[in-house]
Protein backbone atom coordinates (compact mmCIF):
# COMPACT_ATOMS: atom_id res chain seq x y z
CA UNK A 1 0.00 0.00 0.00
CA UNK A 2 3.14 2.08 -0.42
CA UNK A 3 3.93 4.76 2.87
CA UNK A 4 0.91 6.77 3.03
CA UNK A 5 -0.41 6.03 6.67
CA UNK A 6 -4.09 4.54 6.03
CA UNK A 7 -5.76 7.15 8.32
CA UNK A 8 -6.80 10.47 7.35
CA UNK A 9 -4.41 13.30 8.58
CA UNK A 10 -7.61 14.10 9.97
CA UNK A 11 -7.73 11.76 12.36
CA UNK A 12 -4.16 11.22 12.90
CA UNK A 13 -3.25 10.93 17.06
CA UNK A 14 -7.21 9.81 17.76
CA UNK A 15 -6.52 6.30 18.09
CA UNK A 16 -8.34 3.99 20.59
CA UNK A 17 -10.72 5.79 22.71
CA UNK A 18 -10.03 6.23 26.23
CA UNK A 19 -12.89 4.63 27.19
CA UNK A 20 -12.67 1.45 25.18
CA UNK A 21 -8.93 1.34 26.47
CA UNK A 22 -9.85 1.61 30.13
CA UNK A 23 -12.77 -0.46 29.86
CA UNK A 24 -10.50 -3.32 28.52
CA UNK A 25 -8.27 -3.04 31.37
CA UNK A 26 -11.06 -3.45 33.53
CA UNK A 27 -12.20 -6.31 32.18
CA UNK A 28 -8.88 -8.01 31.92
CA UNK A 29 -7.51 -7.24 35.40
CA UNK A 30 -11.12 -8.05 36.79
CA UNK A 31 -10.75 -4.30 38.16
CA UNK A 32 -13.72 -2.22 39.77
CA UNK A 33 -13.93 -0.04 36.58
CA UNK A 34 -14.69 3.54 37.63
CA UNK A 35 -13.86 4.39 34.37
CA UNK A 36 -15.78 4.53 31.65
CA UNK A 37 -19.08 6.56 32.46
CA UNK A 38 -22.24 3.86 32.21
CA UNK A 39 -24.23 2.42 35.31
CA UNK A 40 -24.09 -0.80 35.97
CA UNK A 41 -27.73 -1.05 36.87
CA UNK A 42 -30.41 -0.77 34.24
CA UNK A 43 -33.12 2.00 33.83
CA UNK A 44 -36.74 1.78 35.50
CA UNK A 45 -38.37 -2.02 34.29
CA UNK A 46 -41.22 -0.65 32.50
CA UNK A 47 -38.91 1.19 30.24
CA UNK A 48 -37.10 -1.92 29.43
CA UNK A 49 -40.48 -3.31 29.03
CA UNK A 50 -41.95 -0.49 26.56
CA UNK A 51 -38.86 -1.41 24.53
CA UNK A 52 -39.86 -4.84 24.69
CA UNK A 53 -42.72 -4.72 23.63
CA UNK A 54 -42.29 -2.43 20.71
CA UNK A 55 -40.06 -4.83 19.11
CA UNK A 56 -42.62 -7.68 19.89
CA UNK A 57 -45.49 -5.58 18.73
CA UNK A 58 -43.62 -4.60 15.63
CA UNK A 59 -43.06 -1.04 16.34
CA UNK A 60 -40.00 0.19 15.09
CA UNK A 61 -38.52 -2.80 13.90
CA UNK A 62 -38.22 -1.25 9.81
CA UNK A 63 -36.64 2.43 8.95
CA UNK A 64 -38.58 4.59 11.53
CA UNK A 65 -39.06 8.13 9.83
CA UNK A 66 -36.02 10.13 8.96
CA UNK A 67 -36.17 12.75 12.16
CA UNK A 68 -37.31 10.33 14.52
CA UNK A 69 -41.15 8.53 15.47
CA UNK A 70 -43.70 11.53 15.84
CA UNK A 71 -44.15 9.95 19.69
CA UNK A 72 -41.29 10.81 20.13
CA UNK A 73 -40.18 14.55 18.72
CA UNK A 74 -43.86 15.34 20.71
CA UNK A 75 -42.15 13.64 24.54
CA UNK A 76 -39.08 15.73 23.77
CA UNK A 77 -41.02 18.74 23.13
CA UNK A 78 -42.85 18.29 26.00
CA UNK A 79 -39.94 17.50 28.15
CA UNK A 80 -37.92 20.89 26.92
CA UNK A 81 -41.53 22.86 28.15
CA UNK A 82 -41.66 21.16 31.32
CA UNK A 83 -38.40 20.81 32.43
CA UNK A 84 -36.81 24.25 31.06
CA UNK A 85 -40.23 26.08 29.61
CA UNK A 86 -38.65 26.32 26.07
CA UNK A 87 -41.05 25.78 23.79
CA UNK A 88 -40.07 23.36 20.57
CA UNK A 89 -42.14 22.50 17.20
CA UNK A 90 -41.68 18.63 17.30
CA UNK A 91 -42.36 18.71 13.60
CA UNK A 92 -39.87 21.25 12.59
CA UNK A 93 -37.56 21.87 15.33
CA UNK A 94 -36.68 18.53 16.94
CA UNK A 95 -34.80 15.94 15.47
CA UNK A 96 -33.98 12.19 16.87
CA UNK A 97 -30.05 11.12 16.64
CA UNK A 98 -27.98 7.81 17.55
CA UNK A 99 -27.22 9.16 21.12
CA UNK A 100 -26.06 12.61 21.51
CA UNK A 101 -22.76 11.26 20.06
CA UNK A 102 -24.41 11.27 16.27
CA UNK A 103 -26.05 14.47 17.30
CA UNK A 104 -22.74 16.16 18.04
CA UNK A 105 -21.20 14.70 14.96
CA UNK A 106 -24.34 15.97 12.58
CA UNK A 107 -24.10 19.01 13.77
CA UNK A 108 -20.51 19.97 12.99
CA UNK A 109 -20.27 18.83 10.50
CA UNK A 110 -23.74 20.36 9.08
CA UNK A 111 -22.74 23.75 10.56
CA UNK A 112 -18.54 24.18 10.15
CA UNK A 113 -16.69 24.83 7.12
CA UNK A 114 -12.94 23.56 6.95
CA UNK A 115 -10.89 26.27 8.97
CA UNK A 116 -13.57 27.76 11.14
CA UNK A 117 -12.72 27.91 14.78
CA UNK A 118 -14.68 26.30 17.57
CA UNK A 119 -13.98 27.46 20.98
CA UNK A 120 -15.19 24.50 22.98
CA UNK A 121 -14.45 24.06 26.81
CA UNK A 122 -11.23 22.29 27.69
CA UNK A 123 -11.34 19.35 28.75
CA UNK A 124 -13.32 18.38 25.94
CA UNK A 125 -15.05 15.32 26.07
CA UNK A 126 -13.39 13.07 23.56
CA UNK A 127 -16.20 13.31 20.60
CA UNK A 128 -15.64 17.02 19.94
CA UNK A 129 -12.01 16.92 19.07
CA UNK A 130 -13.15 14.06 16.63
CA UNK A 131 -15.73 15.85 15.10
CA UNK A 132 -14.14 19.37 14.67
CA UNK A 133 -11.16 17.45 13.21
CA UNK A 134 -13.35 15.80 10.52
CA UNK A 135 -15.27 18.84 10.21
CA UNK A 136 -11.56 20.37 8.95
CA UNK A 137 -12.74 22.67 11.82
CA UNK A 138 -10.03 24.63 14.58
CA UNK A 139 -10.42 23.93 17.86
CA UNK A 140 -9.59 26.44 20.39
CA UNK A 141 -9.48 25.64 24.03
CA UNK A 142 -10.86 28.08 26.93
CA UNK A 143 -9.30 26.32 29.61
CA UNK A 144 -11.48 24.95 33.03
CA UNK A 145 -8.82 24.77 35.67
CA UNK A 146 -8.31 23.72 39.11
CA UNK A 147 -9.73 23.78 41.83
CA UNK A 148 -12.90 26.10 40.20
CA UNK A 149 -12.67 25.23 36.74
CA UNK A 150 -14.72 28.21 36.36
CA UNK A 151 -15.08 29.48 32.56
CA UNK A 152 -12.67 33.07 32.33
CA UNK A 153 -15.34 35.28 30.37
CA UNK A 154 -12.30 37.77 29.68
CA UNK A 155 -10.18 35.01 28.31
CA UNK A 156 -13.65 33.52 25.88
CA UNK A 157 -13.67 37.44 24.82
CA UNK A 158 -9.84 37.46 23.99
CA UNK A 159 -10.36 34.28 21.92
CA UNK A 160 -12.69 34.99 19.43
CA UNK A 161 -11.39 35.99 16.32
CA UNK A 162 -13.40 37.29 13.08
CA UNK A 163 -12.37 33.09 12.29
CA UNK A 164 -14.46 32.02 14.99
CA UNK A 165 -17.71 30.36 13.87
CA UNK A 166 -19.21 28.59 16.68
CA UNK A 167 -19.01 28.10 20.97
CA UNK A 168 -18.85 24.63 21.97
CA UNK A 169 -20.46 24.04 25.27
CA UNK A 170 -21.00 21.21 27.92
CA UNK A 171 -22.76 21.99 30.94
CA UNK A 172 -23.14 20.21 33.43
CA UNK A 173 -19.16 19.31 32.34
CA UNK A 174 -17.41 16.05 31.67
CA UNK A 175 -14.89 15.32 33.68
CA UNK A 176 -14.93 18.38 35.71
CA UNK A 177 -18.80 18.53 37.42
CA UNK A 178 -18.73 21.84 36.64
CA UNK A 179 -22.46 23.29 36.03
CA UNK A 180 -22.35 27.03 34.72
CA UNK A 181 -24.07 29.06 36.21
CA UNK A 182 -26.48 31.62 34.94
CA UNK A 183 -24.56 34.92 34.95
CA UNK A 184 -21.73 32.73 33.12
CA UNK A 185 -24.50 31.58 31.00
CA UNK A 186 -25.64 35.36 30.24
CA UNK A 187 -22.12 36.94 29.97
CA UNK A 188 -21.39 33.65 27.15
CA UNK A 189 -24.42 34.48 25.37
CA UNK A 190 -23.18 38.26 25.40
CA UNK A 191 -20.58 37.29 22.94
CA UNK A 192 -22.10 34.97 20.98
CA UNK A 193 -24.80 37.28 20.41
CA UNK A 194 -22.72 40.37 19.81
CA UNK A 195 -20.05 38.15 17.55
CA UNK A 196 -23.18 36.72 16.07
CA UNK A 197 -21.56 32.65 16.63
CA UNK A 198 -23.25 29.65 16.33
CA UNK A 199 -23.90 27.85 19.72
CA UNK A 200 -23.43 23.87 20.43
CA UNK A 201 -24.44 22.80 23.64
CA UNK A 202 -24.16 19.07 25.27
CA UNK A 203 -26.50 19.20 27.36
CA UNK A 204 -26.72 15.18 28.29
CA UNK A 205 -26.52 15.83 32.39
CA UNK A 206 -28.85 17.92 32.18
CA UNK A 207 -30.59 15.51 35.00
CA UNK A 208 -27.46 15.42 37.08
CA UNK A 209 -27.15 18.18 39.03
CA UNK A 210 -26.78 18.73 42.31
CA UNK A 211 -26.25 22.55 43.02
CA UNK A 212 -27.96 25.65 41.49
CA UNK A 213 -29.69 23.66 38.68
CA UNK A 214 -29.65 23.39 35.07
CA UNK A 215 -29.59 26.56 32.62
CA UNK A 216 -30.05 25.85 29.26
CA UNK A 217 -28.32 28.76 27.17
CA UNK A 218 -30.98 28.49 24.47
CA UNK A 219 -33.19 30.32 27.15
CA UNK A 220 -30.96 33.22 27.09
CA UNK A 221 -32.11 36.67 24.91
CA UNK A 222 -30.97 36.26 21.36
CA UNK A 223 -29.99 32.78 21.92
CA UNK A 224 -32.99 30.13 20.44
CA UNK A 225 -31.97 31.24 17.02
CA UNK A 226 -28.53 30.08 17.77
CA UNK A 227 -28.31 27.11 19.48
CA UNK A 228 -28.47 23.76 18.79
CA UNK A 229 -29.07 21.65 22.23
CA UNK A 230 -28.23 18.50 22.67
CA UNK A 231 -29.49 15.58 25.07
CA UNK A 232 -29.99 11.82 25.49
CA UNK A 233 -31.81 9.27 27.24
CA UNK A 234 -28.13 7.26 27.84
CA UNK A 235 -27.63 9.40 30.98
CA UNK A 236 -31.07 10.55 32.60
CA UNK A 237 -32.62 6.74 31.94
CA UNK A 238 -29.53 4.51 32.91
CA UNK A 239 -29.67 2.80 29.09
CA UNK A 240 -26.61 4.09 27.51
CA UNK A 241 -26.48 1.05 25.28
CA UNK A 242 -29.73 2.39 23.37
CA UNK A 243 -27.98 5.00 22.11
CA UNK A 244 -31.07 7.76 21.61
CA UNK A 245 -30.45 11.40 21.62
CA UNK A 246 -32.01 14.56 20.04
CA UNK A 247 -31.55 17.73 19.06
CA UNK A 248 -33.51 20.85 19.67
CA UNK A 249 -32.96 24.06 17.48
CA UNK A 250 -34.74 26.66 15.44
CA UNK A 251 -35.87 25.11 12.22
CA UNK A 252 -33.37 26.59 9.92
CA UNK A 253 -30.35 24.88 12.17
CA UNK A 254 -32.45 21.38 12.94
CA UNK A 255 -32.67 21.25 8.64
CA UNK A 256 -29.23 21.85 8.74
CA UNK A 257 -28.03 18.89 11.55
CA UNK A 258 -30.86 16.85 9.73
CA UNK A 259 -28.90 17.01 6.15
CA UNK A 260 -25.74 15.59 7.48
CA UNK A 261 -27.25 12.94 10.11
CA UNK A 262 -29.62 11.44 7.00
CA UNK A 263 -25.88 10.25 6.11
CA UNK A 264 -24.39 9.25 9.07
CA UNK A 265 -26.90 6.61 10.19
CA UNK A 266 -30.15 7.68 7.98
CA UNK A 267 -32.57 6.21 10.88
CA UNK A 268 -31.56 4.13 14.43
CA UNK A 269 -33.07 2.66 17.67
CA UNK A 270 -36.89 2.16 15.68
CA UNK A 271 -38.35 0.48 18.91
CA UNK A 272 -36.33 1.93 21.54
CA UNK A 273 -37.39 5.28 20.51
CA UNK A 274 -40.72 4.23 21.57
CA UNK A 275 -39.44 3.30 25.05
CA UNK A 276 -37.84 6.73 25.60
CA UNK A 277 -40.88 8.65 24.45
CA UNK A 278 -42.49 6.91 27.65
CA UNK A 279 -39.13 7.58 29.91
CA UNK A 280 -39.50 11.26 28.87
CA UNK A 281 -42.99 11.22 30.64
CA UNK A 282 -42.09 10.11 33.80
CA UNK A 283 -43.31 11.71 36.51
CA UNK A 284 -41.39 14.41 38.52
CA UNK A 285 -40.48 11.44 41.55
CA UNK A 286 -38.38 9.50 38.88
CA UNK A 287 -35.89 12.37 37.97
CA UNK A 288 -35.73 13.36 41.67
CA UNK A 289 -34.97 9.81 42.98
CA UNK A 290 -32.28 9.44 40.56
CA UNK A 291 -30.50 12.83 41.48
CA UNK A 292 -30.65 11.95 45.11
CA UNK A 293 -29.48 8.05 44.60
CA UNK A 294 -26.33 9.80 42.37
CA UNK A 295 -26.08 12.60 45.00
CA UNK A 296 -25.40 9.75 48.14
CA UNK A 297 -23.09 8.21 45.73
CA UNK A 298 -21.23 10.96 44.77
CA UNK A 299 -20.36 11.97 48.39
CA UNK A 300 -19.79 8.68 49.12
CA UNK A 301 -17.31 7.98 46.74
CA UNK A 302 -15.64 11.87 47.30
CA UNK A 303 -15.28 10.90 50.98
CA UNK A 304 -13.98 7.62 49.98
CA UNK A 305 -11.18 9.32 47.85
CA UNK A 306 -10.27 11.94 50.22
CA UNK A 307 -9.35 9.61 52.77
CA UNK A 308 -7.39 7.65 50.52
CA UNK A 309 -5.13 11.08 49.90
CA UNK A 310 -6.48 12.20 46.58
CA UNK A 311 -7.53 15.95 46.28
CA UNK A 312 -11.21 16.01 45.29
CA UNK A 313 -13.14 18.73 43.01
CA UNK A 314 -16.48 18.06 44.54
CA UNK A 315 -19.10 17.99 40.96
CA UNK A 316 -22.42 20.28 41.24
CA UNK A 317 -23.53 17.79 38.11
CA UNK A 318 -22.64 15.05 36.04
CA UNK A 319 -21.44 11.72 37.36
CA UNK A 320 -18.00 12.08 37.88
CA UNK A 321 -15.64 13.49 39.83
CA UNK A 322 -12.17 14.89 39.45
CA UNK A 323 -9.46 14.43 41.42
CA UNK A 324 -5.65 15.28 42.08
CA UNK A 325 -3.35 12.79 42.48
CA UNK A 326 -0.35 15.01 43.50
CA UNK A 327 -0.88 14.77 47.24
CA UNK A 328 -0.45 11.17 46.63
CA UNK A 329 2.88 11.96 45.20
CA UNK A 330 1.76 11.40 41.75
CA UNK A 331 2.65 13.54 38.95
CA UNK A 332 1.66 11.61 35.74
CA UNK A 333 -2.39 10.94 35.79
CA UNK A 334 -1.87 8.84 32.53
CA UNK A 335 0.99 6.45 34.43
CA UNK A 336 -1.29 6.77 37.15
CA UNK A 337 -4.04 4.86 35.94
CA UNK A 338 -2.53 2.58 33.24
CA UNK A 339 -0.85 1.80 36.95
CA UNK A 340 -3.78 1.63 38.91
CA UNK A 341 -5.43 -1.80 38.10
CA UNK A 342 -2.10 -3.63 38.72
CA UNK A 343 -1.69 -1.60 42.15
CA UNK A 344 -5.24 -1.82 43.56
CA UNK A 345 -7.69 -3.71 41.02
CA UNK A 346 -9.63 -0.42 39.82
CA UNK A 347 -9.71 1.51 36.75
CA UNK A 348 -10.00 5.29 36.59
CA UNK A 349 -10.08 8.13 33.36
CA UNK A 350 -6.75 10.45 33.19
CA UNK A 351 -8.34 13.89 32.58
CA UNK A 352 -4.77 14.70 30.78
CA UNK A 353 -6.56 13.25 27.21
CA UNK A 354 -9.33 15.80 27.24
CA UNK A 355 -6.48 18.53 26.81
CA UNK A 356 -4.59 20.59 24.44
CA UNK A 357 -2.98 22.38 27.36
CA UNK A 358 -1.55 19.07 28.72
CA UNK A 359 0.03 20.70 32.11
CA UNK A 360 -3.46 21.78 33.16
CA UNK A 361 -4.20 18.42 33.67
CA UNK A 362 -1.77 16.13 33.90
CA UNK A 363 -2.24 15.01 37.50
CA UNK A 364 -5.91 14.97 37.02
CA UNK A 365 -8.05 11.53 37.57
CA UNK A 366 -11.80 11.16 37.17
CA UNK A 367 -13.75 8.61 38.67
CA UNK A 368 -17.51 7.54 38.07
CA UNK A 369 -19.79 7.06 40.92
CA UNK A 370 -22.50 5.71 38.32
CA UNK A 371 -22.04 1.93 40.26
CA UNK A 372 -23.56 0.81 42.71
CA UNK A 373 -22.74 1.27 46.32
CA UNK A 374 -21.34 -1.92 47.31
CA UNK A 375 -18.76 -1.35 44.08
CA UNK A 376 -17.82 1.89 44.93
CA UNK A 377 -17.30 0.63 49.11
CA UNK A 378 -15.32 -2.24 47.18
CA UNK A 379 -13.13 0.52 45.21
CA UNK A 380 -12.85 3.05 47.65
CA UNK A 381 -11.51 -0.02 50.25
CA UNK A 382 -9.01 -1.11 47.36
CA UNK A 383 -7.85 2.63 47.08
CA UNK A 384 -7.23 3.27 50.78
CA UNK A 385 -4.04 0.98 50.58
CA UNK A 386 -2.78 3.33 47.81
CA UNK A 387 -0.99 5.52 50.23
CA UNK A 388 0.75 2.42 51.95
CA UNK A 389 1.97 0.66 49.07
CA UNK A 390 4.11 3.67 47.51
N1 LIG B 1 -21.56 14.14 25.66
C1 LIG B 1 -21.00 13.94 26.84
C2 LIG B 1 -20.47 15.11 27.61
C3 LIG B 1 -20.88 12.66 27.35
O1 LIG B 1 -20.29 12.46 28.53
C4 LIG B 1 -21.36 11.59 26.60
C5 LIG B 1 -21.11 10.21 27.11
N2 LIG B 1 -21.95 9.41 27.23
C6 LIG B 1 -21.96 11.84 25.36
C7 LIG B 1 -22.04 13.13 24.92
C8 LIG B 1 -22.48 10.75 24.48
O2 LIG B 1 -23.80 10.47 24.71
P1 LIG B 1 -24.56 9.28 23.97
O3 LIG B 1 -24.17 8.03 24.67
O4 LIG B 1 -25.99 9.61 24.09
O5 LIG B 1 -24.09 9.27 22.56
N1 LIG C 1 -19.53 9.45 28.17
C1 LIG C 1 -18.88 8.34 28.78
C2 LIG C 1 -17.81 8.83 29.72
O1 LIG C 1 -17.44 9.97 29.70
C3 LIG C 1 -18.22 7.41 27.80
C4 LIG C 1 -18.90 7.16 26.52
C5 LIG C 1 -17.98 6.49 25.55
O2 LIG C 1 -17.33 5.52 25.88
N2 LIG C 1 -17.90 7.03 24.38
O3 LIG C 1 -17.33 8.04 30.48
Amino acid sequence: MGARPLLNRRLEGLGTTIFAEMSALAAATGSVNLGQGFPDTDGPAEIARAAADAVLEGRGNQYPPGPGIPELRTAVAEHQKRFHGLSYDPDTEVLVTAGATEAIAAALLALLEPGDEVIALEPFYDSYTACIAMAGAVRVPLTLRAPSFRPDVDELRSLITPRTRMLLLNSPHNPTGTVLTPEELSAIAGLAVEHDLLVVTDEVYEHLVFTGGHHPIAALPGMRERTVSISSAGKTFSFTGWKVGWVTASPALVAAVRTAKQYLTYVSAGPFQYAVAEALRLPDSYFDTLRADLLRKRDLLAGGLAAAGFRVFEPEGTYFITTDISPLGEKDGLEFCRSLPGRCGVVAIPNVVFYDNTEAGRSLVRFTFCKRTDKLREAIDRLSGLRQRL
